[in-house]
């Protein structure tokens, strides 16, 4: 755990006892902060008042005492509009604040941080960023949005170097984060209710790239960040590197015909052959490899380590994850796509599909992925979204209603083993968040697991 030191002798109001709130609540009490929290939830409560925190109502908080507010990533603070917590905050002119805030006035100056944001690949990059320099030797802290809050990470050491996922929310609340090395992967609509607009959304984004001090990796291939990238390059202040998929650049990295080109300092050298990294399927991961390809340069000189590392990840559960075999048919669980952006880079992978999608629908639906219907077999759709779904299919995508995924899992595979493809794959790729039918994507994503796990080996067609 990392001691937050920047309030000792001061109070701090901390709102939120999720993962983050109670890593701040320890960071703060370990520093030397008299901390006063509260979460709506009672069971949360506890937790945050066994780790040294005095528990107290917010709408009771003496704000004139307050030094600052600390607030968990999932309560709103602009939109729809701000939590009642953060109005007060903001009419006692207290800063509103979140932990990697708390963390970035600890570690600055003290190890490198590498950030990592973007709609789309935030978990596969910071993974592979994380494998990456393990690989070569480092003492690696990966945290933020993935895994462990920033707060629960070690102190900085002599070899420490920081790879922090940041979701927009996160950015929001750190204003003081200066990272050394900052990657934007895409932006794509997402989370709109809770930034107001894209614009805002994108903004967002755009801040922690402005905020960092050494060198910016920035995907290329969508709008949105082509003009971030273009702002940011003739700013002059940071490198900037542009990275694609698709396109030759003059300089910065990307991938043309699988391959991987490095052509930072201007001229283009070859680097690898995409298809070698087993677990970065796609296009969309061959983003991810180039983004984690740049970020390491820094650190690590030697390209055949990194080449290596790259191909020995492992790859990430519920993202293009490969949970078997029936007979010909190759089972592959993308729960983690909870948008329509990120199931286009699975729809776009496979060319005969039995898709399993629908959850809790977000804006904009599935009309995007309209130009992959053709490769789908036969979607089988759950959850609250299934009938909107099926309208944007209706006459040209065959579907049927499955309603669970249980159902969803058994017709699948029926009807994959009994298709006259040689190569069928049944894909859960929901373009929906998971919380009408399941906790998290997570938890979906063990479901289809051991549905599949469950599934007779010799699949018969269904009658
Ligand atoms: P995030 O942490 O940003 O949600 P993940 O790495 O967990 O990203 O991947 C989330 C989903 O997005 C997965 O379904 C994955 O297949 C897809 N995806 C991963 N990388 C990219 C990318 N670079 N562009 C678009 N989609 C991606």
């Amino acid at each position: 755990m990392i001691a937050a030191r920047a309030f000792a002798g001061k109070t701090v109001a901390v709102f939120g006892l999720a993962r983050t709130g109670l890593g701040a609540v320890r960071a703060l009490v370990a520093g030397g902060t008299r901390v006063l929290a509260w979460d709506d939830d009672s069971a949360a409560r506890d937790l945050g008042g066994q780790d040294g925190a005095e528990l107290m109502p917010w709408r009771e908080w003496p704000w004139e005492q307050i030094s600052a507010l600390v607030l968990s990533p999932g309560v709103p603070l602009t939109h729809p509009k701000p939590h009642g917590v953060v109005q007060h905050a903001n009419a006692a002119k207290v800063p509103v604040i979140g932990d990697v805030e708390l963390f970035a006035r600890e570690v600055e100056g003290k190890a490198p941080v590498i950030a990592i944001t973007g709609t789309n690949g935030k978990s596969t990059t910071t993974a592979l960023v994380g494998h990456i320099l393990q690989t070569c030797g480092f003492d690696v802290q990966v945290g933020g949005n993935i895994g462990k809050s920033v707060l629960e990470l070690s102190p900085p050491s002599a070899k420490t170097i920081y790879v922090l996922e940041m979701s927009s929310f996160q950015i929001d609340l750190a204003p003081g984060l200066h990272p050394d090395v900052a990657l934007l992967s895409n932006l794509s609509p997402d989370h709109i209710d809770r930034h107001g607009s894209m614009e805002n959304y994108a903004a967002i984004k755009a801040r922690l790239m402005q905020q960092t001090t050494g060198q910016l990796l920035i995907g290329v291939d969508d709008d949105y960040s082509a003009a971030i990238f273009t702002r940011l390059s003739s700013n002059g202040g940071v490198a900037a590197h542009p990275v694609s998929v698709g396109k030759v650049l003059g300089r910065g990295l990307f991938v043309v015909d699988g391959t991987l080109y490095d052509a930072m300092s201007g001229r283009a050298t070859r680097v690898m052959d995409m298809a070698d990294a087993a677990h970065l399927r796609g296009a969309h991961n061959w983003q991810n490899g180039a983004l984690a390809y740049g970020a390491v340069k820094p650190y690590v000189s030697d390209t055949k380590a990194i080449v290596a590392a790259i191909i020995s990840f492992p790859g990430l559960a519920h993202r293009m994850e490969d949970v078997g075999h029936i007979g010909k048919a190759l089972f592959i669980n993308d729960s983690k796509a909870t948008n329509a952006d990120a199931t286009a880079r699975a729809l776009a992978v496979y060319p005969d599909i039995f898709w399993i999608a629908g959850g809790k629908a977000k804006d904009g639906g599935i009309e995007s992925l309209a130009a992959f219907f053709p490769r789908i077999r036969k979607a089988y759709l759950i959850g609250d979204a299934a009938p909107q779904f099926a309208k944007t299919l209706d006459g040209k995508a065959p579907y049927i209603m499955s309603g669970t995924l249980d159902a969803a899992v058994t017709s699948a595979a029926a009807d994959a083993a009994a298709s006259a493809a040689t190569a069928p794959v049944v894909l859960l790729s929901p373009a929906c968040a998971s919380y009408d039918q399941f906790k998290d994507f997570e938890q979906r994503g063990d479901a289809f697991r051991s549905l599949v796990a469950r599934l007779p080996r010799h699949l018969q067609a269904a009658s």
